[in-house]
């Protein structure tokens, strides 16, 4: 019970949270290194029933405390979408990110700019009894036409934060976890975790 599971077969996810937590003196596992493949549907009506719903399976299926995390970009011209379908915005079969990115262009490019938009993460700690824990967390910025960066995953090359002048892609990884959705999300885990684990 001394480990704890990245509850996502997210590698962009996995990297951060990994990242995140390194300092915390919890040992961290992934699905894969435990041979444990688990996929679970994401049909909740908000963020927190999804992340809770993922933590709660993996926490169930390996008997270690499990950390997931439900994310998604909402586009203020847009009604708040993709939001909760963040990972499922297009209508092309075997949609990649940039095939996402592309689609979300498409949709706001008659929209009156600043596109305003922001990141949200909410992030569930579940107990293999069953006992979950919820935290949050959000980055706001805007939708730019051009992308921009490298790195990170997802709608990163797009979300432009205006008082860096940069895109969460251009961000190296220590930057965007200090500032990121999920960063913050983190922070708010860590005394959770710490309580759970007794480090
Ligand atoms: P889910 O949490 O697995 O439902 O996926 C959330 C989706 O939101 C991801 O697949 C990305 O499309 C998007 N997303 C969440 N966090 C980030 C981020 O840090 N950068 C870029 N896109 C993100």
């Amino acid at each position: 019970m001394n480990k704890l599971l990245i509850a996502t077969n997210n590698k962009g996810k996995v990297i951060e949270l990994q990242e995140l937590l390194k300092d915390t003196g919890i040992e961290l596992v992934t699905p894969a290194d435990i041979n444990l493949i688990l996929d679970v549907e994401e049909d909740g009506k908000d963020y927190a029933e999804n992340a809770s719903k993922k933590a709660i399976a993996f926490a169930a299926t390996s008997g270690l405390i499990s950390l997931a995390d439900d994310s998604g970009l909402e586009v203020d011209a847009l009604g708040g979408a993709p939001g909760l379908y963040s990972a499922r915005y297009s209508p092309k079969p075997g949609a990649n990110d940039a095939d996402r990115r592309a689609f979300l262009l498409q949709n706001v490019k008659d929209k009156p700019r600043p596109w305003k938009a922001h990141f949200h993460a909410t992030i569930a700690i579940a107990k293999p009894s069953g006992e979950v824990e919820i935290v949050e967390g959000n980055c706001f910025g805007e939708i730019i036409p051009e992308e921009r960066g490298n790195g990170g995953f997802g709608y990163d090359p797009i979300f432009y934060i205006p008082e860096l002048n940069q895109t969460m892609a251009e961000l190296d990884m220590e930057n965007k976890n200090r500032l990121s959705h999920r960063g913050l999300a983190v922070m708010n885990a860590i005394p959770v975790l710490k309580r759970l684990f007794g480090v």
